[in-house]
């Protein structure tokens, strides 16, 4: 004698042997009217546990639980069908991600009853997880600026290293210039990071032309900050590369609507030289550079301030 299968003893079975755990909410009552034996392997609860749609939410990660709750009743309320990714508690504390792939059932115009699908996520997770962290942990170990492409301050550190030792040894002079874009925080403001960000690119190319000799260096170090490293260079050629920044940017003609000191956009720069000898460090001559070009904002801006440092 052959045992007789009904249809829905067939659907049991199916949904009972995936992976994938069903369960049915039923809307008036907010009650569960079916969850997956399966659910007690994925996390503890017994089956007959899972009762009320406070069950679900309870079982939730705290930082999860409002943005979760809050999404999937008002896209249930609007009839759209939806998913979520959160993590549900087990029973011995720890969590599991899971993404519930919700439909939802109207009957006669109204919504009548919940049903869908919690996957356990967790390994997926664990590998985005370790993607990001790896995105990050390249971005720290890179030299160069996301933003415009140049150089970004940990390679300018690594250059600069390099270059003073080597004037050190040889004797030869090295100047450094850097830049700070004037009113730059008036930009962003009235024209939006956007503009600002493809504005900070612009004026990256367009120093870059300032200087070319094999060893100059140019870098991103700050928000709106760029230096020029000059190996070999004396304060006159130094002068030079200054005034061709100055006239590159001014040649763009970029509107700056906000500047108080010019309708385009325009630079502040602080241009050193020095020989660097045994007893010098190279932070101590950007530092100095440095105080130059706050002398040239407080003299007015749109300039440079010079010195050669001699020792
Ligand atoms: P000053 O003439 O004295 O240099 O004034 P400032 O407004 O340029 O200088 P401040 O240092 O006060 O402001 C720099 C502003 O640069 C702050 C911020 O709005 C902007 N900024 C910094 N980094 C970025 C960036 O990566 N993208 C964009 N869009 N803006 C940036
Ligand atoms: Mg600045
Ligand atoms: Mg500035």
């Amino acid at each position: 004698m052959h045992s007789v299968e009904t249809d829905s003893d067939v659907y049991k079975t199916l949904l009972e042997s995936t992976k994938a755990i069903p369960w049915r909410i039923d809307w008036k009552t907010m009650t569960f009217s079916y969850i997956g034996p399966q659910i007690e392997s994925l996390l503890g609860w017994a089956q007959d546990s899972w009762v009320g749609v406070n069950d679900w939410v309870e079982r939730m990660h705290p930082d999860d639980r409002d943005y979760v709750v809050e999404f999937c009743v008002s896209q249930s309320r609007a009839g759209v069908d939806h998913e979520a990714d959160y993590r549900a508690l087990t029973r011995n504390g720890e969590y599991v991600w899971i993404r519930d792939v919700v439909h939802v059932v109207r009957k006669d115009g109204e919504v009548e009853a919940l049903v869908g699908f919690m996957f356990d996520i967790s390994e997926r997770k664990k590998t985005e997880e370790h993607l990001i962290r790896l995105q990050k942990q390249l971005e720290e170990y890179s030299f160069q600026d996301g933003l415009t492409g140049i150089a970004n301050r940990r390679m300018f550190d690594t250059v600069l290293e390099r270059e003073w030792t080597s004037a050190q040894r040889s004797g030869a002079p090295l100047s450094v210039i850097v830049l700070d874009i004037d009113y730059f925080k008036q930009y962003n403001d009235h024209y939006g990071h956007i503009k600002g960000d493809e504005c900070l690119r612009r004026v990256a190319r367009t120093l870059s032309l300032a200087a070319n000799r094999p060893r100059d260096f140019i870098a991103r170090i700050g928000g709106e900050e760029f230096v020029w490293l000059l190996p070999e260079t004396d304060a006159e050629s130094a002068r030079l590369v200054a005034n061709k920044c100055l006239h590159l940017i001014r040649q763009q003609q970029i509107p700056h609507e906000f500047s108080v000191v010019s309708p385009l956009l325009s630079l502040s720069l602080g241009v050193g030289t020095t020989h660097a000898t045994p007893h010098t460090t190279a932070l101590a001559f950007v530092e100095q550079v440095d105080k130059l070009l706050y002398q040239a904002k407080r003299n007015g801006r749109m300039r440079a301030a010079f010195t050669d440092f001699r020792d």
